[in-house]
Order: C-alpha cells, then sequence, then structure tokens
C-alpha cells in the first residue's frame, strides 16, 4: 500500500482511525510511509480521521439495529410456510391452501427451509410492519445520538426476490432484486 500522502511503500498507518472504517465498510486504512508523512498529514487528515470512527460506531448501531430487528420478526414468526423454493434471484414461498382453523397465530421460523443467511434474512425482512420499521427507527436513532445531529431515514432493501404463492389461486407479489 502506498503512503497516503507521497505515495511511497507504507510503514506505519495513523493509529487514530485504524480501528475506523471506510465508506464500504472495509477496516481504515491511512498509512503513511513513515512518521514524517504521518505528522506531515495530521491536520489536513484530522476531519476524515475523527469521521472514520463515527463510521465505525455507525455500522455498530446498524448491526445492532438490524440483529434486533431480525430477532424481533424470527421469535414471534406469524406466517405459516409450507416450502420455500429457490429459483435463480427469486424465492417462492408456499402457505397451506386452507388454513387450520384455530391453529396458532404464531408459528416457529422454518429455518430447516433455508439452506444460507441470506435467503433468511430476506424471509424475516418480508411482509414488515410500518409499527416494527418505526420501532427500529426509533432504536437506530437511540443508538447514534450524539454522532448526527438527525437520523432522518432508514433505507431497507430486499437482498432476494420474493414470490408468494397461494397453490392453486392466481395472485402472486414479487418484489424486485436489490442485488
Ligand atoms: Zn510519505
Ligand atoms: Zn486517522
Amino acid at each position: 500500500m502506498a503512503c497516503s500522502r507521497c505515495g511511497r511503500a507504507s510503514a506505519v498507518n495513523c493509529e487514530k482511525c485504524a480501528e475506523g472504517l471506510e465508506q464500504n465498510g472495509e477496516p481504515s486504512q491511512i498509512l503513511y510511509c513513515g512518521r514524517q508523512c504521518l505528522e506531515a498529514d495530521k491536520k489536513a487528515h484530522a476531519s476524515d480521521c475523527g469521521l472514520r470512527i463515527d463510521r465505525l460506531q455507525l455500522f455498530r448501531a446498524g448491526k445492532l439495529v438490524q440483529d434486533a430487528f431480525l430477532q424481533s420478526r424470527e421469535q414471534p414468526f406469524d406466517l405459516c410456510i409450507e416450502s420455500v423454493k429457490k429459483n435463480g434471484h427469486r424465492l417462492i414461498m408456499k402457505e397451506p391452501k386452507v388454513y387450520k382453523k384455530n391453529g396458532p397465530i404464531y408459528f416457529e421460523f422454518p429455518n430447516e427451509m433455508f439452506d444460507n443467511e441470506r435467503d433468511k434474512k430476506a424471509m424475516l425482512t418480508w411482509m414488515t410492519c410500518s409499527d416494527g420499521l418505526a420501532q427500529m427507527f426509533n432504536l437506530l436513532e437511540a443508538a447514534v445520538q450524539g454522532l448526527f445531529t438527525k437520523a432522518s431515514e432508514v433505507c431497507l432493501q430486499l437482498r432476494a426476490e420474493l414470490a408468494r404463492i397461494d397453490d392453486g389461486s392466481n395472485w402472486r407479489l414479487r418484489w424486485s432484486n436489490g442485488g
């Protein structure tokens, strides 16, 4: 890696933001060829240095909120899923044709139907009520308090396409692929 200031081979890093994160969430890499460049760059790097540490806190908060959200969906899981099939990027979830009368309101989340975390998350993120999202927004606001003046938006994106089929009938819902 090259020195952030002069481009020569790097030997030391900025210790302050070594624990921080780049914009993409990768570990921060502010490297210098030696102490001379590190000292000379201190002023110019100061605000970016602070941002990198803030970002670490933001990513941690995001992870916490996501974990809390997924747990809050998984514990009281209220969909009866008969099977989940994969079709390319799409997950096709099948519900029973007829729900048992007086059956349970909550169901065990069908972990065994998912072979990876990503698909499981897609299912848990699906059909989320706005109450749940509002709660997560409040949680995020609390988690990043002091870091930003205002949190204005929480963006949720489904990772995989999900389709729901009600066996035998003709309705289908499809979400576009979030990448
Ligand atoms: Zn240098
Ligand atoms: Zn730094």
